[in-house]
């Protein structure tokens, strides 16, 4: 559908947990209260809101987290929200530590491509900023992502404390058909804090080793990130820049949170509550309108420039990133 600044909006991330099975320093803060099990929407109430979306226009789905792999039958799910009577795809994001063994099963329920979140590829690092000793468990999901043929992406936040993994990561596109895409750190949640690596920065050192990396003009997702190619490369460097390089412009996006929360943008806390409309009995049309309504006024733009105007006091794990 349309928003009130002439938006199209098609796309919905749904966060399906508030769990997670690592510790990201940027993330997941220690201790962190998890939210009870009768507060996270069933995927049947889940399945209800995709529906309403899907006759608002809304066609592709990504599921997130928390760590959405580990929720109790998250295959099954994927496989009911993608087989949807208009639904046009479904992605997911993880930290692929359970993809090795859910990559086949995922591929054969529909999934159309998965997002891996890695932040660097060496094994003391990874176990430093994730809290647990993990990578080769990720490597095999990477692997495992596309032996199935998985369409696969990197997530790499640019992080200080990883400038000097920016190349080594980006080598991991060397001899894979796996687009590595550097994310500028966000002010949500722990990432208030501080603590990014600028986006250029990291640029001028692929610069160095790869001085022939070029932008491009592919489409290769349903997102806002920028590509860049390399004759020296089989997949794409992508940049997703949000707080410097605002693309509010065109947003397709809308969140639906763990609890229920429809959430038009990821700077502000409000949204609307479609867990209390669901569980107080409101049937599809009264369920289409709300989210009707949520769409239609989803914000102009984003305040990361602003920072004293955010008003999301929740982490990422909780919203979906
Ligand atoms: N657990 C899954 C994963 O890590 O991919 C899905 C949820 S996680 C919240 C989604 C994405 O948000 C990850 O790629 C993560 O690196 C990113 N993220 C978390 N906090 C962030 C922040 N403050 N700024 C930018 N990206 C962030
Ligand atoms: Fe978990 Fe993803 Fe947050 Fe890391 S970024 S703590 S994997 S939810």
């Amino acid at each position: 559908m349309i928003d009130q600044f002439g938006r199209t909006i098609d796309y919905m991330r749904i966060s399906v947990t508030d769990l997670c099975n690592l510790r990201c320093k940027y993330c997941m803060p220690e201790p962190f209260d998890w939210l009870s099990h009768s507060e996270i929407l069933s995927y049947e109430e889940i399945l209800r809101i995709a529906q309403a979306a899907i006759r608002l226009g809304i066609t592709h789905f990504k599921v997130t987290g928390g760590e959405p792999l580990v929720r109790k039958d998250i295959v099954q799910f994927i496989g009911r929200l993608r087989a949807l009577p208009g639904c046009k795809a479904v992605t997911l994001t993880t930290n692929g530590v359970l993809l090795g063994e859910l990559a086949q099963p995922l591929k054969q329920a529909g999934l159309d491509a998965v997002n891996i979140s890695l932040d660097t590829p060496d094994a003391d690092r990874y176990a430093q900023i994730s809290g647990v000793d993990a990578l080769p468990k990720v490597m095999q999901g990477i692997d495992a992502a596309l032996d199935a043929g998985l369409k696969t992406k990197l997530n790499c936040v640019l992080l200080q404390d990883t400038k000097d993994q920016v190349v080594a990561l980006a080598e991991l596109a060397e001899h894979r058909p796996l687009d590595v895409r550097f994310i500028e750190l966000m002010p949500i949640g722990e990432g208030m804090q501080g603590g990014g690596f600028s986006p250029q920065q990291a640029r001028a050192c692929l610069l160095q080793r790869w001085p022939d990396l070029h932008p491009i003009n592919e489409q290769r997702g349903y997102g806002p990130a920028r590509y860049e190619a390399s004759e020296k490369l089989m997949g794409r460097i992508g940049w997703i820049d949000a707080v410097s390089h605002g693309f509010c412009e065109q947003c397709n996006r809308v969140r639906l949170t763990c609890t229920g929360q429809l959430k038009p943008c990821l700077c502000y806390e409000s949204g609307t509550d479609l867990r209390a409309l669901i569980r107080s009995g409101a049937g599809e049309e009264t369920l289409y309108k709300a989210l009707q309504q949520a769409i239609y006024k989803k914000p102009s733009a984003h305040c990361f420039a602003q920072q004293d105007e955010i008003t999301e006091n929740r982490i990422m794990a909780q919203i979906g990133g």
